[in-house]
This record gives structure tokens, C-alpha cells and sequence, in this order.
């Protein structure tokens, strides 16, 4: 594992208490001089170096990856064609800022973007370093191009941590705790998880979740707090991440899309955990069929370089220069492991990612029969979401066998990360095998057995 020439580990390797000494002194180090606002879960993983699914500690354990730094190295870890990108390029031209001086780099991009993203051709990219920063270009956008100030966004929503962000995000309070307001008038409704669903009966009619989710922005905003002419867009996950990896019903987003036509509201799809891949298509509003006016991107466009874009219908982003721009953003070496990452998604990753996936799902399925702890088993591609409850009958969530699941399969060598109070998410990179999800799924088989 410790270099790139050795044959890649079949199995997890286990060898110390986990966290190792070394470890231990790394995190009592961090405790010390790192904020603790991080939200790092109960395991501790110290990494110190990683390849493809990979993941050896600084203690020489060696971890299965099934969460890929939060979804963000689709093409797994250190590929070698990512790398030779990264140190080619940083060899020529590390930064000029685009802000101000121009390269090949961000027009070659922005064209590919203009091609696999679904929004309406021509588009234009804003590029940012991370998926809060797409978000703010595409609400600041919004703001511009509509001249009107309102937005709708969804319960569990997870949109980013800056402050205009924030104002979306609602997934957990632990977010917003200690800001006192909101900097932008957001009015949230709830997402139309058809696990949960979150409406009555008679809000839904023959439409489920996704109808009870309309007519609540139709019949209760639009005509009390949020009339339609002042909303500026409707942001939305066509998976919620964060929330707990809940897809859309299928007829949500083209209903979205409906509204927004008939209002002169823009939709703003966040593709930032979804997009590049992880869904088996390229971004996941290809499964609704839907062409948003502006999408956000990040995480794993970069596979692992720091890297955002905001993708919008040109007529939109017709601002003046000083409008919107970013020192680092669109930087020459991450749009160059941006580009390879794209080659290499276009190359099979999508398809690994939709062909693995499915065979994920069943095996989890599988599993899902054989425990009554587990309520749900949702996702597309490589975004699977694994819903833990007390019981099949109630339902009820059971997040602290979740969190002990979570830990588990850490003590067992797979790094698997919660999202939402009781799902587990198993977001691994796109270059997955079949072999790697035996293992992966005998783990957590084990784990699950050994937490209830
Ligand atoms: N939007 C979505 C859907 C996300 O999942 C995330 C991060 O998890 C963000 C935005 C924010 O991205 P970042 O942490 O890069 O700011």
C-alpha cells in the first residue's frame, strides 16, 4: 500500500487499536490548535495516504473507502492519470488569476461544462473552489438577473456554510446555532421524502409526496407569505446529501420546472454532492429529465482538488465585470484534474458508477431483508442511502444504532459516514468493483449484527 507499484489490497487490514498511537497524538494535536467546529463523527480516521479505494492511517491500518472524502474523489484516490494532470500542470503555471488575466484553462473547461451540463446551451461558468462558493455565485445571480430578492429551498437541505448559503441550508440547527438570522429571505417547505412523507393525505391527492410538495409552494406560499412574483428561484437537491441521501419522486423536479416557467422564478439544481458521475449519470436531474437555469457543482468534478462552478444560461449572466469573481477560483491545476477527471467519468466512471451501484443496491436490499433494523435502502449510481429504524412497523429512527453501525464498520476496516439523524450513505469512488462491494457489504453484514 505504501507505494503505487504494489498490487492493491483485497481485504481491509486492521493491525492496531484503532486510533494507533500515532493516531492519537495527531488528534490531541488537532484538538489543540484546530477549531472544533468540524463536525467529525465518532471514529477517528488519521489518513496518511490513500490509492483508488484505499485508505492506509498513519498507524498502517489499511480502510476500504466507501465514502470517498465525502463524495468527492469519484475517480478513488491519488488516480494515476489525476496525478500526472496535477504535476504537469503545476509544472507550466500554478496560478495567474482569472479575476484578471486569462488562460486556456478556463474557456476549455467552461466549453466542457457547456456540453455535459444539463442546462440549456450556451451557458456561462462562474468557477469558485467549492460547492458553497458555486451556491452564492448562483444566488447572487438569481438576485441579478431577476431583480427580486426571495428564494424557496427545502427542509434538510444541505447548500453550504457561508452566509448566504446558510440561509438555505437546513439540515441540522447545529448549522445555523449562534448566527442569530438569516442573512437572505428564504422560506423553506418540506422536501418530499417518500419515506417520510411529510404531507397530508389531501395535500397529495393521486400525486404522493412530490404533488403534497407542489401544491404546498402552489397553494400555501404563493398565496400567504411568498407571492410568486418576488421569488427570485427554488434551490434544490435532486438528491438531498446531507439530509440523508433521499432522492426526488420522480415527477418532483419536472413539476419545479412547470412553476418556475409560469412565474419567471429560476431553478437552481445543487448538483454538488449528485453531479459528476455519482448518481450513473452524469448529474442526477438527467434521471427527471429536467434542464435547470443554473447548476452548482464541486466535490467531485476535481477528484479531490478544490474546485466549484456555478453553470448558468448565458442570457442570465449578463453582469459587469466586478459583479462576481474569485482570486483562486478556476484555478490552472484544479481545472486541469477537473478536465482528466472529466475524460475519466466520460471514459466508464458513469457507467462503473451506475453498473456497481446496482449491484450495491440489491446487495444492501438483501441485507434489508435480513434485518428488521433496516427501514430503507434508496439512491441511484453510487449515492445510496441506508435508513435505520427501531422497527419495521413504526419506523421509528434509530440514530444511535446508526452511529454504533458507523463505528463498526470502522473497527472492521470500511469507512462508511452518516448523513441526515439515522441513514447511512455510501458514497464510494466510481471506481468500485464488484469484488470491493463483497467485501464491503460481508463488513457491514457483520457490523450490523454486531450493533443490535
Ligand atoms: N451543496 C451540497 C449539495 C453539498 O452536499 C455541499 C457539501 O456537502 C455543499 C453544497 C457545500 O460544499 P462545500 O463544503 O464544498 O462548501
Amino acid at each position: 500500500m505504501s507505494t503505487s507499484t504494489m498490487a492493491p489490497p483485497q481485504r481491509p487490514n486492521i493491525k492496531t487499536a484503532l486510533p494507533g498511537p500515532k493516531g492519537q497524538e495527531i488528534i490531541a494535536a488537532d484538538a489543540q490548535f484546530v477549531t472544533p467546529s468540524y463536525p467529525r463523527p465518532a471514529f477517528k480516521l488519521v489518513a496518511e495516504r490513500a490509492q483508488g479505494v484505499w485508505v492506509e492511517d498513519v498507524d498502517g491500518n489499511v480502510f476500504l473507502d466507501c465514502n470517498a472524502g465525502v463524495a468527492v474523489c469519484s475517480t478513488g484516490h491519488c488516480h494515476p492519470e489525476v496525478v500526472r494532470a496535477i504535476q504537469e500542470q503545476a509544472e507550466q503555471l500554478i496560478h495567474m488569476c482569472g479575476t484578471d488575466y486569462y488562460y486556456r484553462h478556463m474557456p476549455a473547461l467552461a466549453k466542457k461544462l457547456d456540453e455535459i451540463v444539463p442546462v440549456p446551451s450556451p451557458t456561462k461558468t462562474h468557477f469558485a473552489n467549492s460547492g458553497t462558493e458555486a451556491v452564492e455565485t448562483a444566488l447572487k445571480l438569481a438576485m441579478h438577473a431577476t431583480g427580486r430578492e426571495k428564494f424557496i429551498a427545502f427542509f434538510n437541505s444541505f447548500h453550504g456554510r457561508t452566509l448566504g448559503s446558510l440561509s438555505l441550508t437546513s439540515s441540522r440547527s447545529a448549522q445555523r446555532l449562534g448566527f442569530k438570522r438569516a442573512v437572505l429571505d428564504v422560506t423553506h417547505v418540506p422536501y418530499p421524502n417518500e419515506f417520510r412523507n411529510p404531507f397530508a393525505e389531501a395535500d397529495c391527492g393521486d400525486g404522493g409526496a412530490a404533488q403534497g410538495a407542489l401544491n404546498w409552494i402552489e397553494e400555501r406560499l404563493f398565496k400567504t407569505t411568498t407571492p410568486a412574483e418576488e421569488v427570485a428561484a427554488i434551490v434544490v437537491e435532486a438528491v438531498q446529501g446531507e439530509g440523508g441521501y433521499v432522492p426526488a419522486p420522480k415527477t418532483f423536479l419536472k413539476g419545479l420546472r412547470r412553476i418556475c416557467d409560469q412565474h419567471g422564478i429560476l431553478l437552481i439544481v445543487d448538483e454538488v454532492q449528485s453531479g459528476m458521475g455519482r448518481t450513473g449519470k452524469m448529474f442526477a436531474s438527467e434521471h427527471y429529465d429536467v434542464q435547470a437555469d443554473i447548476v452548482c457543482i464541486a466535490k467531485g468534478i476535481g477528484s479531490g482538488l478544490p474546485i466549484g462552478a456555478c453553470v448558468a444560461r448565458a442570457n442570465l449572466m449578463d453582469w459587469k465585470p466586478g459583479a462576481h469573481a474569485s482570486t483562486f477560483g478556476g484555478n490552472p491545476v484544479c481545472i486541469a484534474a477537473a478536465l482528466k477527471t472529466i475524460e475519466l467519468l466520460q471514459g466508464g466512471l458513469v457507467q462503473n458508477s451506475a453498473e456497481v451501484g446496482a449491484y450495491l443496491k440489491s446487495g444492501l436490499e438483501r441485507l434489508q431483508k435480513k434485518y428488521e433494523c433496516i427501514g430503507d435502502v434508496r439512491g441511484l449510481g453510487m449515492m445510496i442511502g441506508v435508513e435505520f429504524v427501531t422497527d419495521r412497523d413504526s419506523n421509528k429512527a434509530a440514530p444511535e444504532l446508526r452511529d454504533r453501525v458507523e463505528m463498526a464498520c470502522f473497527e472492521r476496516g470500511l469507512i462508511i459516514l452518516g448523513a441526515g439523524a439515522n441513514t447511512i450513505r455510501w458514497s464510494p469512488p466510481l471506481i468500485l468493483t464488484k469484488e470491493n462491494v463483497d467485501v464491503a457489504l460481508e463488513i457491514f453484514d457483520e457490523a450490523i449484527a454486531a450493533s443490535i
